[in-house]
């Protein structure tokens, strides 16, 4: 037993056990780095960072004095940080390494609901068969939805068979053969990107405008799809919208299937929050977990931060997680999040987007253009905004709440029958969301 994890020991005989296990039993000792001056120690999130130095680095330090009369700064960071430089030098060794999946992202772990059960059941699809049934798979959809976490569930299954799996950004895809333009090896890139049985990329939308990598990506892309290989990727919009993108390359993103996500409704925020309570060892009330998912509005990377920054607060304040205690911890975030989005807004965004005025989609004008940028407004209306319909009709000067009903089922028809109006719906909700 070194040094360090000695005086943890004596630690351990002050606190409760419980507070030993969550944070202090974590901590490790570097014997190497650590000197007559500091004593240094790594945590492995900041979470019990932050704890410990806030409740325990004194004490620390104090039993070091007591007990080996050493006078020392204690010095607790974060390991990864540590764990990060030894994986860049290791990089830099074996510059053919990939990146690693994240093994959590499993299937199991990922809650299905409405939201995003079509690239759910695509990718799960292509996981069984891979290369056969779809190829290229694309999958777009707004940040923290869950899309890299879909394409390593899959990753992930393929990878437990034995396939050989690629999964990369593309912005690593571009480091990646610059660095080896340099070296002049490129045989080992294509070696690395073509000899693989699974290519995932992710974050596509960044091949925008760089024609050099777009060009090395077709070629890679044409060499897997050659011989079966599957190849999934990812980007926050429909390849249509990717602009500076190459024709080629825009045509065949489309060529196999392209599903979106959307972001999660209440029922499946719920289910994310409860898997990831139950993932992190938190535990919270049901009226707790649905109150946090109504602060929350689409992104669900979001939910890790939210459990951690209550539960580092119940242990520094030694409270107990209740709902009170939860809307204030939240407070921030609450109005942060609900945009004060008003009808005029929305209708304002939308004239400007179809360059008409707004009190024209308000008037009774019943021209085509009229009609069609009227109907879009009603509708973004409704789905942004708590509005009822009769509120609407009043507000568009329509007789009642039956002419609403009406135009939402018009326009739910075209987004279920027309891609591109769907794209074009999709583009304005994110445009006013957020300029809110
Ligand atoms: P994106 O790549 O779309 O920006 P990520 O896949 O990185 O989003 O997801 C962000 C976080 O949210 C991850 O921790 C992921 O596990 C989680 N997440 C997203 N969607 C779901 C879901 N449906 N079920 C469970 N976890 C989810
Ligand atoms: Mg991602």
């Amino acid at each position: 037993m070194n040094i360090g994890e000695k005086i943890l020991l004596l630690l351990k005989e002050e606190i409760s056990e419980i507070e030993y296990n969550r944070y202090i039993k974590h901590l490790i000792f570097d014997t190497k780095k650590s000197t007559n001056d500091t004593a240094i120690f790594y945590a492995p999130n900041n979470l019990v960072l932050n704890w410990i130095k806030n409740k325990y680095a004194s004490k620390i330090k104090h039993l070091f004095e007591v007990h080996h009369s050493l006078h020392l700064n204690v010095n607790i960071t974060l390991k990864n940080q540590v764990e990060d430089k030894k994986a860049e030098v290791k990089k830099e060794q074996k510059p053919q390494q990939h990146s690693l999946l994240n093994p959590s992202h499993t299937f199991e772990n990922f809650m299905v609901g409405g939201s995003n059960q079509f690239a759910y059941a695509t990718i799960k699809s292509v996981s069984e068969k891979p290369g056969i049934l779809y190829n290229p798979v694309f999958i777009y959809g707004g940040v923290g939805l869950g899309k890299t976490h879909l394409m390593q569930a899959a990753g992930n299954v393929l990878q437990n068979q034995g396939k050989i799996v690629v999964y990369t950004t593309v912005e690593q895809f571009l480091n990646d053969f610059i660095r080896h333009v340099r070296n002049k090896t490129m045989e080992r890139f294509q070696e690395k990107y073509r000899k693989c049985d699974v290519l995932l990329i992710d974050d596509i939308q960044f091949l925008s405008n760089k024609e050099g990598i777009q060009e090395e990506f077709f070629h890679t892309f044409e060499a897997l799809k050659g011989v079966g290989k599957q190849i999934i990727l990812t980007a926050d919009k429909h390849p249509k919208k990717i602009a500076g993108l190459e024709k080629r390359l825009q045509s065949r993103f489309e060529h196999g299937l392209v599903a979106d996500i959307q972001p999660p409704e209440l029922e499946t925020k719920i289910a994310i929050i409860e898997n990831k309570c139950k993932i992190n060892k938190v535990t919270l009330t049901k009226d707790i977990i649905h109150y946090i998912a109504t602060v929350i509005e689409s992104n669900v990377r979001e939910i890790e931060g939210i459990l951690s920054k209550l539960h580092a607060y119940s242990q520094l304040m030694h409270v107990d997680i209740d709902l009170q205690f939860t809307k204030n911890v939240l407070k921030d975030q609450l109005q942060e999040n609900r945009a004060n989005l008003t009808l005029d807004i929305i209708t304002q965004n939308v004239a400007k987007d179809l360059n008409i005025k707004p009190s024209e989609i308000r008037s009774k004008g019943r021209s085509k253009n009229l009609v069609y940028a009227r109907r879009i407004a009603i509708y973004l209306c409704r789905e942004l905004t708590q509005n009822t319909m009769p509120q609407l009709a009043q507000y568009f000067g329509m007789q009642d709440h039956t002419a609403i009903s009406h135009t939402l089922k018009k326009i739910n028809e075209l987004i279920q029958n027309d891609e591109d109006f769907k794209v074009k719906i999709e583009e304005l909700t994110n445009k006013i969301t957020s300029s809110s």
